[in-house]
């Protein structure tokens, strides 16, 4: 079974896939991470996220920098917005989530483009929402755990910036895709957004 979560920044899709990979015993990749990959090496090598060759060559990462935990940080979300509007970019991260998509046993993948460019024929689709005042709430209570300097504010621009730059690329926009279900988590709990998404997938697939 292949289970495709996609949605803004923040809206609660990464947690969300996390947690369905658990209950159905199938494999989760969180491909955000490989698009703040590609953004930190950029940002590591002083080039610039708008320049496509520059971005392209921030694609040979080695895989151990998935696990490095300043790919969680604001600014490394900022560039891998940037460097993910690049077709080539894009076309250079394709296969590795292909492969993980159809590999024997099932995945859940979680992104922007999962239902509707790497995985068009999941078995099941959510497209994951809430408002952006919520999205930006529950980045900045992230954030200033770590930060106390954090600034909601800026956070909050950040994050309508970003939607705009994800939905309006011309290369795989974020998108729901038209067999998607809707889940908006703008007033839900973690858990109830969690149960309800074991709903809407049972709904789909007759799989509890
Ligand atoms: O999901 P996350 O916030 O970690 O993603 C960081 C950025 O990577 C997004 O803002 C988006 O621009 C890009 N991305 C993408 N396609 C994906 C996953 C992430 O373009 N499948």
């Amino acid at each position: 079974m292949i289970i495709a979560v996609d949605g803004p920044a923040a809206s609660g899709k990464g947690t969300i896939a996390r947690e369905l990979a658990a209950h159905y015993g199938l494999a989760w990749l969180d491909t955000g991470l490989l698009y703040r990959a590609v953004g930190v090496s950029v940002m590591r090598a002083e080039a610039d996220p708008e320049d496509s060759d520059a971005a392209l060559a921030g694609c040979d990462f080695a895989d151990d920098l998935l696990e490095d935990p300043e790919l969680r940080s604001e600014r490394a979300g900022n560039y891998a917005s940037r460097v993910s509007v690049h077709p080539a970019v894009r076309a250079a991260l394709i296969e590795r989530q292909e492969r993980f998509a159809n590999q024997p046993g099932g995945a859940v993948l979680d992104g922007r483009d999962i239902g509707t460019v790497i995985a068009p024929h999941a078995d099941a689709k959510l497209f994951v929402t809430a408002s952006a005042q919520a999205r930006a709430d529950r980045r900045f209570a992230d954030e200033v755990k770590s930060n106390p300097d954090a600034d909601r504010d800026a956070i909050l621009a950040d994050i309508e910036a970003r939607d705009e730059r994800d939905s309006e690329r011309s290369s795989a926009p974020l998108k729901r895709a038209d067999d998607a279900d809707l889940l908006d988590t703008t007033n839900l709990t973690i858990s109830a957004a969690v149960q309800r998404a074991i709903a809407l997938v049972e709904a789909r697939t007759g799989k509890r």
